[in-house]
């Protein structure tokens, strides 16, 4: 005799995850599967790179069907079902057979929703017409390469630069066609600061890709000799034969809301730690859910598959009578983009501000293994921390190897709540093939433990930027005088880079001083203004640093040298 009888809404990410927990707790339960599309357990995330060519084979996107469910899970999958209401009071839903119409009648004692998140579809005139796309389903998919076969579009936009939109324009591009990347915002991948993605920037328009930043869609029309006209809020008009509309999505809530079911304060459904809704014999998980944000305790929306399935796991424990809590989102999330990866976990420096989080920030370009093995790649990184006592906020890496290793060990650092004086210690794998016996981890650590400790003190260059202005006094020694900042005196610049890094770049009216030759020339220094001390990436920058605070200077390090300054200059 069954134990139980569960009933689960929706068969990808978060409800496959759930149904093959619930089976692997409890042997007697009767599970059953409603799906309204043709195939369970479709691979979304590599939905454009199927479209792109990379993904040949579609079986490939198939990761579970619903005969492996049943011989394996016995759990019984219904497709092409769409569970159309809810009867709380009698605890029963029902379910529309998507070909025949034809209406059933499920009683359950425990429903788990999981019906993801639909794609936005902007209401601006025009958005109907046909060429115009958004990738969410297997069948979005065929549409679209179906499509795009017989019409063979050469020019194309893609709407929206975050993870989906850069995937898509990846693929396109791959596919041989013409991209405009079209971002409301002022710049690509809004989960990470301005600053950090300049790289992918630049590398998206070395291809050829068109960036519209800061750039809102208005509308669509006919386009003459290409299919459609995308209007901009700027008033230009972009030809496209085709264009995917990658704007956000939004939690999918329809049939919460008509049975009543609490919805939170950003639109998704709410659940308690334990992914029960305000029915307690339902629960809810995936993209159509309200989330704590890890960092800042809000309710959010996070719509990643990693957190999807996690939920349903957690879903599955607590039907199955085991308490297990959800610890809340950090929006750990990765992309690649061309040869360029791209990651962040926790909060960014624009949400801080936003919170007002107090943090500190630290900025550093370390290889991403021991500089004298062939092939080692420059990583860009910016974690971000608690002033009062080191806790880890956020973090973001960028490179072209090596940034999934460090995103994870940051990501699952920040939520076990360890600080830079724990990543200092961090005991990580080493072979001079992955990594340096300082791994860029300990790195981020060393800096930011240096800074909390007051061994070192960190400037930035935005800092500068805001400080300065027209210099109204030539400088007093070969450096330049900043604009007097808030903090009473102005800073020297001092550059402490070789001659020959200088020549290739300097920093307009900074005065140099090769490190090597700095314990000699101490007196040209000022001893009444403070000293911001830069090199290339910041290592020889803090070795000044050292040297400058023990002779009694007051001394900041520009936080990551010059590899910063070109990241923040460009923005
Ligand atoms: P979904 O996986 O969307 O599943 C919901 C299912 O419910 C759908 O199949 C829908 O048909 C069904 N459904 C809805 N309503 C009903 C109903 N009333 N009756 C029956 N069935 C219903 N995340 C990452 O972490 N990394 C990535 O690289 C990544 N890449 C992505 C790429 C693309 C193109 C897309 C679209 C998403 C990507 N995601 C990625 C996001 C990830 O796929 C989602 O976060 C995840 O699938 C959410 O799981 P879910 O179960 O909540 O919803």
């Amino acid at each position: 005799m069954a134990s139980k009888r569960v009933l689960i809404v929706g068969g990808v990410a978060g409800g496959a995850s759930c149904a093959a927990r619930l089976r692997r707790l409890d042997e007697q339960a009767e599970i059953f599967i409603f799906e309204r599309g043709p195939e369970v357990s479709f691979a979304n995330c590599g939905l454009p790179y199927y479209l792109g060519g990379v993904i040949s084979d579609r079986q490939k996107l198939l990761v579970a069907t619903a005969e492996r469910f049943r011989d394996w899970y016995r759990i019984e999958v219904r497709t092409r079902s769409e569970v159309c209401r809810i009867d709380r009071q009698s605890r029963q839903i029902e379910v529309v057979n998507v070909q025949t119409g034809q209406k059933t009648v499920e009683p359950y004692d425990a429903l788990v929703l999981s019906p993801g998140a639909a794609p936005i579809r902007p209401e601006v005139p025009g958005v109907d017409l046909e060429g115009i796309f958004t990738l969410r389903t297997l069948e979005d998919t065929d549409r679209i390469a179906q499509w795009m076969e017989e019409h063979k579009p050469r020019r194309a936009v893609v709407i929206g630069a975050g993870y989906i939109g850069l995937e898509l324009a990846e693929n396109l591009l791959r596919r041989g066609l013409e991209v405009t990347l079209l971002e409301k915002l002022p710049h690509v991948l809004p989960t990470l600061d301005a600053e950090m993605v300049i790289p992918v920037e630049d590398a998206l328009r070395q291809q050829g890709v068109e960036l519209r930043l800061g750039c809102a869609l208005a509308g669509f029309e006919p386009g003459g000799n290409h299919r459609l006209a995308v209007l901009t809020e700027p008033g230009e008009r972009i030809l496209a034969d085709v264009v995917f509309l990658a704007v956000g999505v939004r939690p999918d809530v329809r049939l919460a809301q008509e049975a009543g079911l609490a919805i939170g304060p950003c639109g998704g459904i709410q659940v308690d730690e334990h992914m029960r809704t305000s029915d307690p014999y339902i629960w809810a998980v995936g993209d159509a859910v309200e989330v704590r944000d890890y960092v800042s305790g809000q309710p959010t929306l996070i719509p990643l598959a990693g957190p999807a399935a996690r939920q349903g796991r957690i879903a599955a424990d607590n039907i199955c009578g085991r308490p297990s809590t959800y610890r809340g989102s950090q929006g750990t999330a990765i992309v690649q983009v061309l040869d360029w990866v791209l990651a962040c976990t926790g909060a960014n420096e624009r949400k801080l501000r936003q919170c007002g989080i107090r943090y500190e920030k630290i900025y550093l370009h370390p290889m991403h293994h021991a500089g004298y093995y062939p092939g080692a790649k420059p990583l860009h990184m910016k974690v971000l921390f608690s002033p009062e006592d080191g806790r880890l906020l956020g973090a973001q890496v960028v490179g072209r190897e090596g940034v999934a290793e460090r995103i994870n060990v940051l990501a699952l650092a920040l939520q076990k709540q360890a600080t830079v004086f724990d990543l200092e210690e961090a005991e990580l794998a080493y072979a001079p093939q992955f990594g340096s016996a300082k791994d860029p981890i300990n790195m981020a650590g060393f800096i930011g433990a240096n800074l909390l400790r007051g061994d070192m003190y960190v400037a930035h260059w935005e800092q500068i930027e805001l400080a300065a202005g027209p210099v109204a006094e030539p400088p007093d020694c070969s450096g330049v005088l900043l604009r007097e900042g808030a903090e009473g005196a102005s800073p020297v610049l001092l550059d402490v880079r070789t001659p020959g890094e200088r020549t290739a770049q300097a920093v307009p009216g900074s005065l140099h001083i090769p490190l090597g030759e700095l314990r000699t020339r101490l007196a040209e220094l000022p001893r009444d203004r403070p000293i911001w001390v830069f090199c290339a990436g910041g290592q020889r920058g803090y070795y000044a640093a050292r040297i400058l605070q023990q002779h009694g200077f007051q001394v900041a390090n520009l936080s990551g040298g010059m590899n910063t300054y070109r990241m923040v200059q460009k923005r």
